[in-house]
């Protein structure tokens, strides 16, 4: 999963579809954990319930002072200072610990690609297919766009479709990346849930949606006085 952005009840739904759909061993999250919603500490808290492995996204980043604000928008870093200002000292350290990029089994995790892991936005298959220089593992798991992808990082065989559709069961042949969407801030047009469930032995990589209390948490936004636009977009799914 990726880009919960304190988003607890997105967060909830999204574990409670996985464990529904046959369970999981572990979560890997893939940066942006905190910035925009408006339960940090209570994100980082119930994650603390898994075998987690996380990596560090801009926003985990801009929160704790370790990027210039100036390069967010104004609402973006809005939402980075009053994050700031109300972490719990174990918040804190749980987002200074976490790595830029972390190698497991056949990928690597970042947050925004394997070039550039805290900015680099990933959105379509041309820029994909210049990224495996970069990615020292067979495979790329990214966040960051806040919209599903799966992009092959070479050029494929001429038996294969030189685009990978997101519906349904990807299967991991050839170099991939993959993006499962965002838990807490969808960007394309669904306002549900996103994340993907990954089969390492089987190598398939599947993406879901989950619906959540939209309302409830941009209700919580306006009143912990976050920026107005960050509560309406999440209706829209954008
Ligand atoms: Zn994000």
């Amino acid at each position: 999963m990726a880009d919960v952005h304190s988003n607890l009840p997105a967060l909830q739904a999204v574990t409670g579809d996985a464990r529904d759909l046959g369970g999981f061993d572990a979560i890997w999250l893939l940066g942006d954990v905190v910035g925009y919603g408006p339960q940090p500490n209570e994100c980082i808290e119930f994650l603390s319930d898994y075998p987690l492995i996380c990596v560090a996204g801009n926003h985990d980043a801009g929160v704790l002072g370790h990027v210039r604000l100036d390069r967010f928008n104004h609402d973006a870093a809005e939402a980075c200072l009053w994050t700031r200002q109300c972490l719990a000292p174990s918040s804190t350290r749980f987002l200074s610990e976490l790595p830029l990029r972390h190698g497991v089994e056949d990928f690597v995790l970042v947050h925004g690609s394997p070039r550039d892991p805290l900015w680099e936005y990933v959105t379509a298959s041309p820029q994909a297919r210049m990224l495996a220089p970069w990615c020292e593992r067979r495979h790329a798991l990214a966040g960051h766009t806040h919209r599903p992808l799966a992009a092959y990082m070479t050029t494929p065989p001429a038996s294969h479709h030189p685009e990978v559709e997101v519906c349904g069961s990807v299967k991991l042949d050839e170099r991939l990346l993959i993006n499962p969407g965002s838990v807490g801030q969808p960007r394309d047009g669904d306002p549900r849930a996103a994340y993907g469930l990954l089969d390492t032995t089987a190598g398939f990589v599947s993406f879901h949606r989950v619906t959540y209390d939209v309302a409830a948490v941009s209700d919580s936004m306006r009143r912990a006085g976050l920026p107005i636009a960050l509560a309406r977009r999440l209706h829209v799914g954008y």
